[in-house]
């Protein structure tokens, strides 16, 4: 028998407020991916497992629901504090997970994951409906639980999906099954013990794990009233797909190849932290990635003189050190899918300004590249890699940077950097993104909706918004005299 890896669970999943584990279902490994160590082994959940997840949570969100929201909200916010009391530890175990470095894991995961628990805890108690007069009569209307809610995970952000997912879910009264990605199955775990630990009933917050297979089963599942999926414009299709069959209500959060448009009266050094932080930061690993960075033609050159500057002084290495800011891949797999892209970039023609940095020995490393001399045809610029690599390519004026930017089937979010103020309100009014920064990039503020449009997905994150998406609205029209009829 081999030692118990040093990550390990006490069991793979939290059902009804407990861990527990069926080792018939097929094994689960989390590997760190700086060293390729097993830090866990898991299983996948059983139709069992599932089967009981559901039905405890259709069983805890009556009582739940009946709740008041201060209520709710005071088991939210109690979770908060939970997550920021162990922020370290819990970001240790995410670094270990996905292979980011603690410099970003300290300040981005645990404690946005806090933010957002906090933030919809404080909100569970103004959710109400709404009185309509009319007249003699009068309607109300009740704002109402969906249900039982299923979550779904990509690998990049694990606690913090899993929080963004959870937090407006249960302040609506819902119950939800969650999923993590089966490659970083860890931190979900520890949000499940905080909320039991900050008085969540048994079964109002699952964690079970399992490759898509899984997801496919809670997705089509009778007793699941609504899905929200975090993961690949592919994965969305067939989970939507999936939801259809039974009109479930979803929310899809899914890739992106989002622009940044620089224009030549911008601040130049913040436009290129912007492409910087918008395409390197966790490995380039985020969905809202800047990817296809368009500069106005006069201050290209400038331009990327400075971004090579630059990411020539990242530094890469262990992501345990709090001193290194880019880490590996979170897989092997992903590596070689991220290689394989720049290859293909440098067959089709682009051009690369960066020169590889050194990366340690063994471990999922890129060295993050700039390319440029990318066109809109070339592969980079059209498909989502998920990895450290920048394309930028270059335009004459607001009307091509614009086409250019619109032109992809992706929506999800989109930078512009200019001091015209006028200019940068007109241009991301005409940019057909779900989320627009002007002079800023990748800031998701929990009070700030988000999410995409076109083939990026639908329905809204965070804010107020989120609140639409997990919850339905009952009208109620009343009465006050007797019914009057002329038959
Ligand atoms: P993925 O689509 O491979 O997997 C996402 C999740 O879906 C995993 O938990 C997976 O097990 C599950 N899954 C796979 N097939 C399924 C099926 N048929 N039915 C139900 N569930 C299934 O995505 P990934 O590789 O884990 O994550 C990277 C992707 O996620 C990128 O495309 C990225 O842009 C996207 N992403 C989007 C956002 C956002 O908020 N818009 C945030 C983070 C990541």
């Amino acid at each position: 028998m081999s030692a118990t890896p040093p990550c390990q669970p006490p069991a793979s999943h939290v059902v009804d407020g407990a861990y527990r584990e069926d080792a018939d279902g097929a094994p689960i490994e989390s590997v760190d991916p700086a060293t390729g160590e097993t830090i866990a082994r898991l299983h996948s959940a059983t139709p069992r497992i599932v089967e009981d997840a559901v039905a405890c949570a259709r069983r805890a969100q009556a009582d739940w629901g009946n709740l008041s929201g201060a209520a709710r909200g005071r088991v939210l916010r109690r979770a908060a504090d939970l997550l920021r009391g162990r922020n370290r530890e819990l970001s240790e175990l995410e670094t270990r997970d996905t292979g980011k470095p603690l410099s970003e894991t300290l300040v981005a995961d645990a404690a946005s994951g806090a933010d957002c628990l906090e933030y919809f805890g404080g909100l569970a108690a103004t959710l109400t409906g709404e009185h309509i007069p009319l007249g003699g009569d009068w309607a109300y209307t009740r704002r109402e639980p969906l249900g039982v809610c299923v979550g779904i995970g990509a690998w990049n952000y694990p606690i913090q999906i899993a929080c963004w997912k959870a937090a407006p879910a249960l302040a609506c009264g819902n119950a939800m099954v969650f999923k993590p990605s089966e490659l970083t199955p860890l931190t979900a775990l520890k949000l499940a013990e905080a909320l039991v630990e900050a008085g969540a009933p048994p079964g109002v917050f699952s964690v079970v794990q399992g490759y898509g297979d899984v997801g496919a089963a809670l997705a089509t599942h009778e007793g699941v009233d609504k899905v929200s999926l975090t993961g690949s414009v592919p994965t969305g299709r067939k989970v939507a797909a999936a939801a259809a069959g039974r009109l479930k209500p979803v929310t899809m959060e899914l890739g992106g190849k989002s622009p940044i448009l620089v224009f030549d009266d911008a601040d130049l050094e913040s436009a290129a932290t912007g492409a910087i932080l918008g395409n390197f930061y966790s490995a380039g690993q985020i969905c809202s990635n800047g990817t296809r960075v368009f500069v106005q033609k006069g201050v290209k050159d400038a331009f990327l003189a400075r971004l090579a500057e630059r990411t020539a002084r990242i530094r890469v290495g262990d992501p345990m050190d709090e001193a290194t800011q880019l880490g590996p891949m979170v897989s092997e797999a992903q590596r070689g899918k991220v290689l394989a892209y720049v290859a293909r970039a440098e067959a089709e023609g682009a051009r690369r300004v960066t020169p590889p940095l050194s990366l340690p020995d063994k471990g999922a490393y890129v060295s993050p590249v700039v390319f440029a001399d990318v066109t809109p045809e070339m592969t980079i610029a059209r498909e989502e890699i998920f990895g450290p690599v920048m394309s930028v390519l270059d335009f004459a004026d607001e009307d091509e940077a614009v086409a250019l930017a619109n032109a992809t089937p992706f929506g999800l979010a989109a930078g512009v950097f200019t001091n015209d103020l006028a200019r940068a309100h007109r241009v991301v009014a005409r940019l057909q993104a779900g989320t627009c920064w002007i002079n800023a990039y990748n800031l998701t503020p929990v009070e700030m909706p988000f999410g995409g449009v076109k083939q990026s997905g639908f329905g809204r994150e965070n804010g107020r918004a989120a609140i639409e998406h997990y919850s339905q609205v009952k009208s109620v029209y009343v009465g006050m005299g007797a019914q009057a009829s002329d038959y």
